[in-house]
């Protein structure tokens, strides 16, 4: 049997898909090299903008043409139609009560919460496969919106072959940003217990993995309320068990990352602990989303520009080394040309290594989508042009401070500009390119940081 994946959006959607491939090749499932000669089809899908969904509904029309070329192929006349096809994600939970209805070419829409009914549509598939009958329908039956504590998470979820993994420590949001979609398709806040964690974490050694993603929609709100009353677990201490473990069984996992951070409950707490281990990397990656404390508000951010700043300041305080990274929105309903200026300003304050920029696209479901205000589409381009012009020159202002110097990076892959150079992630999350064996792949190397080309440095090894 053959599985095809096609996943859109997150890191958290490619670690489930990732955990559902594992699921797959455990039940002796191999990948197949295209939709078309797959058994069965998967797409994951994304919610966050508009734009994520209208791929979406190109592509079903693509399976739909796939479909309708098989029942006319007179060959084939009899046999179950290949591949069934399955969509899952957050736009399967926006759109679960009516989405097979509105898409017939869709075999199976599973929702957020029914990942884990995937080895039984595995095992409707193997059992028609043995006489070449149409797989008996797994009948998923679910009700939109339930879910919550429904949410289970995988045991791994780490892409075959790969040296780096995502490890979902929590799901779900219960902060209610005013123009986001996911509360409403990923449900409340579950942690994961840590020792489910742990024995990932021990599954990801034995596969030789280097790195490590901790995930969730907000992590720094990770808190498991173990069985005794008094056992709680807080993310600075998950943080400080996973190194301890990783160190006890002197795991090859040598660098911990997170995402993502809500500024609200990034704690003092938290930056004690990255400056206390090693083995957590020196990169944070803190939305802001907006200078303006009165857009802040009106986002429902639950911070102020001021806290923001305090936040920062500690940081770099306290983690010198530390590169900063940030999410910024622009144009959200009754943003003025002052409000603007304060991200502005901000950007120029905080100097952050990178940052993620957008202009504000209403979302149906949200309440930002009918707020009054709405900026036109012309307005919002531009003053996302603005701000990417600043923010690329700060970008690059920042990294040359660090040419001359070395770095230690993780090799990841062969550089797609020259075969004979590989392309590395340093531990602050910076990209760079050096010349280097494909042997070096998926190893620390420390390199000497020469120039910068772009938002990149081109470096030389200097051990392997
Ligand atoms: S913190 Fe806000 S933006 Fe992030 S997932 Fe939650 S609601 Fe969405």
């Amino acid at each position: 049997m053959t599985y095809f994946f096609e996943t859109y959006g997150c890191q958290m959607n490619k670690a489930e898909s990732a955990a559902i491939e594992q699921m797959l090749l455990s039940r002796g499932w191999a990948s197949a090299p295209s939709a078309e000669s797959a058994d069965l089809a998967v797409i994951n899908t994304c919610s966050v903008r508009a734009t994520a969904e209208t791929r979406v509904y190109g592509r079903l029309g693509w399976y739909a043409g796939l479909k309708s070329a098989w029942a006319e192929d007179a060959s084939l006349r009899g046999l179950p139609s290949r591949p069934v096809l399955a969509v899952t994600g957050c736009m399967a939970e926006r759109l679960l009560a009516d989405f097979k209805k509105r898409f017939p070419v869709i075999d199976y829409v599973v929702g957020n919460f029914q990942k884990s009914r995937f080895g039984e549509i595995a095992q409707s598939l193997e059992d028609a496969a043995q006489t070449n009958a149409v797989p008996a329908p797994v009948d998923l039956d679910a009700e939109p919106g339930a879910h919550g504590a429904a949410y289970s998470f995988s045991p791994v979820s780490l892409e075959p072959g790969a040296f780096t993994a995502f490890v979902p420590i929590m799901h779900g949001c219960d902060n209610f940003c005013s123009y986001c979609i996911v509360p409403f398709v990923r449900g409340r806040e579950v942690s994961r217990p840590p020792a489910e964690i742990l024995s990932e974490l021990d599954q990801l050694s034995a596969a030789q993995v280097r790195e490590i993603t901790l995930l969730g929609q907000n992590v720094n709100s990770y808190c498991w309320q173990g069985d005794r009353a008094l056992e709680s677990v807080r993310f600075p201490g998950l943080m400080r068990r996973i190194v301890n473990h990783l160190e006890a069984g002197d795991s090859p996992i040598r660098w911990v990352r997170f995402m993502s951070s809500h500024p609200k409950d990034l704690s003092d707490e938290l930056i004690e602990v990255i400056a206390e281990e090693r083995r957590l990397c020196r990169h944070i990656h803190l939305p802001c989303q907006h200078g303006s404390t009165k857009i802040l508000a009106a986002m429902n951010r639950k911070y102020s520009r001021e806290q923001y700043l305090d936040r920062v300041r500690k940081i770099r305080e306290r983690l010198p080394d530390a590169s900063l990274s940030t999410d910024i929105l622009l144009g959200f309903p009754g943003e003025t040309g002052e409000d603007f200026d304060q991200t502005l300003s901000l950007l120029r304050q905080v100097r952050f290594e990178a940052a993620f920029m957008y202009y504000f696209n209403p979302r149906e479901g949200t309440p930002a989508a009918s707020m009054p205000g709405q900026i036109p589409l012309e307005v919002r381009k531009a003053r996302l042009q603005e701000v990417i012009d600043l923010q690329l020159a700060i970008t690059r202002e920042e990294m040359a401070k660090r040419l001359g110097g070395e770095a230690v990076v993780l090799a990841q892959s062969v550089s797609r500009d020259n075969p004979g150079e590989l392309l590395g992630i340093t531990e602050q999350n910076e990209r760079a390119v050096f010349a280097a064996p494909q042997s070096c792949i998926g190893s620390f190397v420390t390199v000497k940081l020469a120039e910068l080309t772009g938002n990149t440095f081109r470096a030389t090894i200097l051990s392997s």
